[in-house]
């Protein structure tokens, strides 16, 4: 087990609906020795590709953004969600339904913060059913900039989010991937991976 997988066994709870809570270190408290792991990580198995910008989405991916963005050296862009109807003419705008909240959110980057020649890493805390992701990579299409890679801390593997994406050539790392969870044993399957 990697260490990210070690301390979802430790300290991760499932809930009922298939969802994962890991407040402890990720959603609510950060635990910032495994946010610290978790750039380090995406920062090894994304070498030699070109980053000029990392891009997440508010709230819970911040944390590893900001990591992440520190080792690069390079800003970190978290899009907003709502408040877009008003003005919209100085924003790229895009839509996400949310997995959580069973919702569909307006989720939106200042146009300055986004330019053409942006490499562009995509950073998240959860993969499910690859919503958020692709409502960020159409934001980074929007300002003609270029997806270099998505980074995720945790894939659901049963949903179709990984699937999704991979079959769309994009370059997927999760540093966990979950292919099974147990409500009722509180038990958790991870897919092996050879990283
Ligand atoms: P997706 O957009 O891929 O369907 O879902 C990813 C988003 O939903 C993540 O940004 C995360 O906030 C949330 N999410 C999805 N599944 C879970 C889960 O099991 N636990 C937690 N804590 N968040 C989840």
């Amino acid at each position: 087990m990697n260490f990210l997988e070690q301390k979802i066994v430790e300290e991760g709870c499932i809930k009922q609906g298939n969802i994962l809570k890991v407040d402890n270190f990720l959603n609510h408290q950060i635990d910032i020795d495994i946010m610290r792991q978790i750039a380090y990580e995406f920062k090894r198995r994304f070498r030699g590709l070109p980053v000029n910008k990392i891009l997440t989405i508010e709230a819970s991916g911040i944390a590893i953004g900001v990591l992440l963005g520190h080792l690069y050296d390079v800003p970190v862009v978290f899009a907003k969600k709502g408040e877009t109807a008003n003005c919209t003419d100085d924003k790229y705008i895009s839509h996400a339904y949310s997995f959580t909240h069973k919702c569909m959110n307006d989720i939106f980057v200042s146009r300055p913060y986004l330019n053409a020649d942006d490499k562009v890493l995509i950073v998240d805390d959860f993969l499910a059913d690859g919503q958020a992701a692709l409502s960020l990579i159409d934001i980074v299409k929007q300002a003609g900039a270029s997806v270099t890679g998505i980074g995720i801390a945790i894939e659901k593997g049963q949903q179709k989010g990984g699937t999704l994406l991979r079959e769309a050539g994009y370059r997927l790392e999760s540093i966990a991937i979950l292919d099974d969870m147990d409500y009722e044993t509180q038990t958790f399957k991870f897919r092996s991976q050879n990283r």
